[in-house]
């Protein structure tokens, strides 16, 4: 087994309201949470500070997106420094919903991530192929550019605060979920392609986790490869099954 930490993020995504969220933190507090597991809550922004005051400090908070500067005039947008000010110390970008429904590009993802690490907050940057992609056999080629796009922006001494999330498309709330054997295959040439273009101490020590349709069924399995190193998981961390998903190691 590696040394990396297993790390779970749950996505709410656009979903949930005061009372559905404290159902969620009140199955979250009950858990047992494994202690070998980091567990990271993506919530949306403006039940953020709510969310963070009522779950285990042990439990990680993450915003879903924020923008690229500190301040300014960008009606809509939250910065990591507004995101730090309320407690919580965590962000997922550039996954595939704020890639394929918004329209954001690598290049603005890699300067969100840039600004993110620079103000000191973790980062969950999010990659993955198409359908159409992968079925014309452009998997690696995709997946690299797009961490190729990331990585560039990664300021020195910054990578212990990088989760990458590796997050085929295709699965994203489909109920289609990649194989262990898929799943592995790609995780590790994203480990390789780290090795060689960064560093062997960078590919050996950042975790890659795997989204896509992941269930309670489905977790262990995953969890036995030995380049995944937890999840990201949508639909099914809303519900009280989502323990089973956080403990799959144990
Ligand atoms: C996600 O939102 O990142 C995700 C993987 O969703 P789901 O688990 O529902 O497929």
């Amino acid at each position: 087994m590696s040394s990396r930490k297993f790390f779970v993020g749950g996505n709410w995504k656009m979903n949930g309201n005061k009372k559905e969220i404290d159902a969620i933190i009140d199955f979250l507090t009950v858990g047992p949470i494994d202690s070998n597991t980091e567990l990271v809550c993506g919530v949306p922004s403006c039940y953020l500070e709510y969310a963070r005051q009522k779950l285990p400090a042990s439990i990680g908070v993450a915003a879903q997106n924020c923008y690229k500067v500190a301040k300014g005039a960008f009606t809509g947008e939250i910065s990591p420094a507004m995101i730090k000010d309320i407690g919580c110390s965590w962000v997922i970008l550039g996954h595939s919903e704020r890639r394929n429904v918004f329209g954001e590009s690598d290049l603005l993802i890699g300067e969100k991530v840039a600004h993110a690490l620079n103000e000191g907050l973790n980062v969950i940057p999010c990659i993955g192929e198409k359908l159409e992609e992968r079925e014309a056999g452009k998997t690696e080629e995709v997946v690299f550019a797009q961490l190729k796009a990331i990585v560039e922006k990664i300021p020195e001494g910054k990578w212990d605060s990088v989760v990458i999330a590796y997050e085929p498309v295709w699965a994203i709330g489909t109920g289609k979920t990649a194989s262990p054997q898929q799943a592995q295959e790609v995780h590790g040439k994203l480990r390789q392609w780290l090795a060689e273009n960064v560093s062997p101490d960078v590919a050996q020590k950042t975790r890659i986790i795997y989204g896509g349709s992941v269930t309670a069924e489905n977790c262990r399995e995953l969890a036995k490869e030995a380049d995944i190193d937890g999840s990201l998981v949508g639909g099914a961390s809303l519900k009280p099954d989502f323990v089973h998903i956080v403990n799959a190691t144990q």
